[in-house]
């Protein structure tokens, strides 16, 4: 027994705890990945510690099969944060470790960073361009392609050429006419452009960034659309890189466009890291060593980015921190930002949270002066901010959702020869189809919703469950054929824009018209080139994108929002007419904002536009603690669901009779109660929110309500999942 000894490793899988194993020889670090026997198979796990003593009989502990790695891949931080975090949000250590790790490292491929494979042509490969290559289309088009890049072309690019790009290659190789080349280096890369001089707010920022550069420290960068805090971004980072250091960036899914990476790239050249969900596995696996040997002196990416391995680490930055994109919304429901400021504590190096509308969670730890604030108040280059202003609807006869004041001034800033922006988050022609001799709705059969009609296509579609059938032309209930389409989708406005406005081209975003690769990209490319000179769509357009031709945002529907069933509803609206209106105005002319309201005496709207997004935000921070809902208190939801509806309220009236009579303190139960739309895709939802002024005993009761479900009969029945801190309570 003496030449074994322990490692504690960490199992992919649904498992809450590590297992023991027997190694002979070398042991393995934390950190390295281990292949060990698992039941009757074997699975790549993580050295999570050298125990001195087994966890369980040492008759029974078996030996790793392999070791795989050298070195630790996960650094110390990240085995921290993968330990805390699945205490944190009661979500298996084993399933955290899968969300953590790149497929091919859970596969067991090597986590070394292989030499980047580099070719150019030569001049016997420009020759035999010159002749052609008869008969050769696929090396043709890679020599063609060759002869284009004089720096050469990597396996990503030639992937992008042709996704069968290696038997060509070959070939080409073969004869000499491509030769490998050293890879370009950072500083033949790409021109550097210099920053702007920073304006004194952003200056000021900046510094104060750059001091704290040593220590744990969480800053709220609130500044309005336009005022800059990229620029502050890109100078804290400059800092960071300056000591030797690597710096992480998040953004929102829809946040991360070609134009910022362009930016990030133009400014720091080569050495920027990209990790989004849409990379192939080879590639992501390629950011993620790239930032694990600090190659990467930058890593941009979305939410699971904030798990990327950093050798060096010096910063972390999250953009658009208030964004509900940051938050998992299923499985290992984890907060990008919140994880983000966790990892900075461990790491003791500063956070910065920017936005121009920050979560009230952000805006009550300033309060609790747990984070410090700057603050950009102005736009960057003089630009003036643009006014926002309520047109009442309640007695205006809408022409396909647009009021006569806002047609007219479409009118005038369109003749004025600029752009304007609809803004409408509702996709498809009408939200409604109903039978106007019987009343009849289509509705989605799965679900507790409405079928969409979609016209183009002439279908009738589930924007919940995806579901889908043809557009009746009679009514299934009575037979008439009075069917009325009610309401304005996007695809109804489009038309509608088309026909007022015949000669100013529209361009629609929305998932529906982006949906075929490349579509994004060109209706973007025609509002910048100013081609289209109105821009009609949802969501997509909020976020990421400037339009500094826009002058004039016209919201359609304000009021979905007022009234929400989700108690962040109210602060959601805000946020998202804020930045949509955030696309407006530049430095020779300030925008105009036309909110379109049934409700203009709303209190939150009222503030809105007199007296700015900070007053919105204490207001509704106020009324948060009266209620005692977050962030004035701890909140967790427990969801269930079943193909019937009782099975899941029974399992949550019994999940709180049981946490009951552990009679936790300051414990307070909301429901259980059917989920506000209580069928989905087939199934029935059910929910129990659990709040706690204070950490301790909502985490204690979820310990024992995961014990409890993990042992109850009733719970095999229905899927239930426990969500920390939820952000969408639907
Ligand atoms: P935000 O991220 O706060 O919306 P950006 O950083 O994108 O703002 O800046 C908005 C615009 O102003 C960009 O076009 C940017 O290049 C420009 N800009 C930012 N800071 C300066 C500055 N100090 N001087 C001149 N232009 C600036
Ligand atoms: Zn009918
Ligand atoms: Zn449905």
């Amino acid at each position: 027994m003496s030449t074994h000894t322990l490692v504690r490793v960490i199992v992919p899988g649904p498992f809450d705890e590590p297992f023991d194993y027997l190694v002979e020889g070398d042991r393995p670090p934390p950190g390295a990945r281990v292949r060990v026997p698992f039941g009757r198979g074997h699975r790549v796990g993580v050295v999570l510690a050298w125990p001195e003593t087994a966890a369980v009989d040492p008759a029974r502990l078996r030996p790793i099969t392999a070791s795989l790695d050298r070195e630790a891949i996960l650094p110390p931080d990240l085995l921290a944060l993968l330990t805390w975090s699945a205490g944190y949000y009661h979500y298996p250590l084993g399933e955290v470790l899968t969300a953590l790790l790149p497929a091919p490292l859970r596969q067991g491929r090597s986590a070394v960073a292989e030499p980047t494979e580099h070719w150019r042509i030569t001049a016997a490969g420009e020759a035999a361009l010159a002749a052609g290559l008869r008969g050769q289309p696929a090396r043709q088009r890679l020599l063609a392609a060759f002869a284009d890049a004089p720096a050469g072309l990597d396996r990503t690019q030639l992937r992008g050429i042709s996704p069968n790009y290696r038997q060509p290659l070959h070939a080409l190789l073969a004869r000499d006419w491509v030769e490998p080349v050293d890879p370009p280096t950072a500083a033949t890369a790409a021109p550097i452009t210099s920053p702007p001089e920073l304006g004194a707010e952003q200056a000021a920022a900046t510094q104060a960034i750059a001091a704290a550069a040593d220590r744990f420290q969480p800053f709220l960068l609130q500044g309005i659309t336009g005022s800059g805090k990229t620029e502050v971004y890109l100078g804290a980072i400059a800092a960071c890189r300056a000591r030797g250091r690597q710096a992480l960036v998040l953004v929102p899914e829809i946040g991360l466009t070609p134009q910022l990476i362009q930016r990030f790239e133009a400014r720091l050249g080569g050495s920027v890291a990209v990790l989004h969900s849409g990379l192939t596995d080879r590639d992501r696996l390629t950011a993620w060593r790239r930032a694990a040997c600090s190659e990467a002196a930058v890593i941009v990416g979305t939410r699971s980015a904030v798990f990327a391995p950093l050798a060096r680490p010096g910063l972390i930055i999250v953009d658009e921190e208030h964004d509900a994109s940051l938050k998992q919304q299923d499985g290992y429901r984890y907060h990008a930002r919140d994880l983000a400021v966790r990892r900075a504590q461990q790491l003791d190096i500063p956070v910065v949270l920017g936005s121009a509308t920050p979560s009230l969670e952000s805006l009550a730890n300033v309060e609790r002066a747990a984070y410090q604030r700057l603050r950009l108040d102005r736009r960057a280059g003089g630009a003036t901010p643009p006014a926002l202003e309520l047109v009442d609807i309640r007695r205006r006869r809408l022409a396909e959702g647009l009021s006569a004041p806002l047609r007219e001034a479409m009118q005038q800033h369109l003749e004025a020869g600029e752009q304007v922006l609809v803004f409408l988050n509702r996709r498809g022609w009408a939200p409604t189809l109903i039978c106007d001799d019987c009343a009849h709705v289509a509705n989605c059969q799965r679900c507790d919703a409405r079928m969409t009609v979609h016209a183009r296509d002439n279908r009738l579609r589930c924007h919940h469950c995806g579901a889908e059938r043809a557009q009746p032309t009679v009514c299934p209930e009575c037979g008439s054929t009075a069917l009325v389409q009610l309401g304005a989708g996007t695809e109804r406005v489009e038309a509608a824009l088309q026909a007022s406005f015949p000669d100013y081209p529209t361009v629609r975003i929305d998932r529906d018209s982006t949906r075929r690769r490349g579509t994004l990209d060109a209706g973007l490319e025609r509002i910048r080139s100013g081609a289209a000179r109105i821009l009609l769509g949802t969501q997509m357009l909020a976020k990421g994108h400037d339009f500094p031709g826009v002058t004039l945002v016209g919201i359609l529907d304000a009021d979905r929002g007022l009234f929400g069933a989700d108690f962040r509803a109210p602060e959601q609206l805000a946020q998202t007419i804020l930045q949509v209106a955030g696309r407006a105005g530049r430095a020779e002319r300030p925008g105009r904002v036309l909110i379109q309201s049934r409700h203009p005496e709303h209190p939150l709207l009222q503030s809105l536009i007199h007296a700015g997004y900070d007053a919105v935000a204490a207001q509704l921070l106020a009324e948060r603690r009266s209620a005692g809902l977050p962030p004035a208190s701890r909140m967790a939801l427990v969801r269930a669901e079943a193909p019937a509806a009782a099975p899941p309220l029974e399992l949550l009236r019994s999940a709180r009779e049981h946490l009951g009579e552990r009679r936790i303190r300051d414990l307070e139960f909301h429901g259980p109660a059917p989920a506000p739309m209580e069928r989905l895709a087939g199934r029935y939802r059910a929910q129990l929110g659990l709040l706690a002024p204070r950490r301790a005993p909502l985490h204690r009761a979820l310990h024992e309500l995961r014990a409890w479900l993990a042992s109850s009969r009733q719970a095999r029945q229905v899927r239930w999942s426990i969500d920390v801190d939820p952000v969408e309570i639907l």
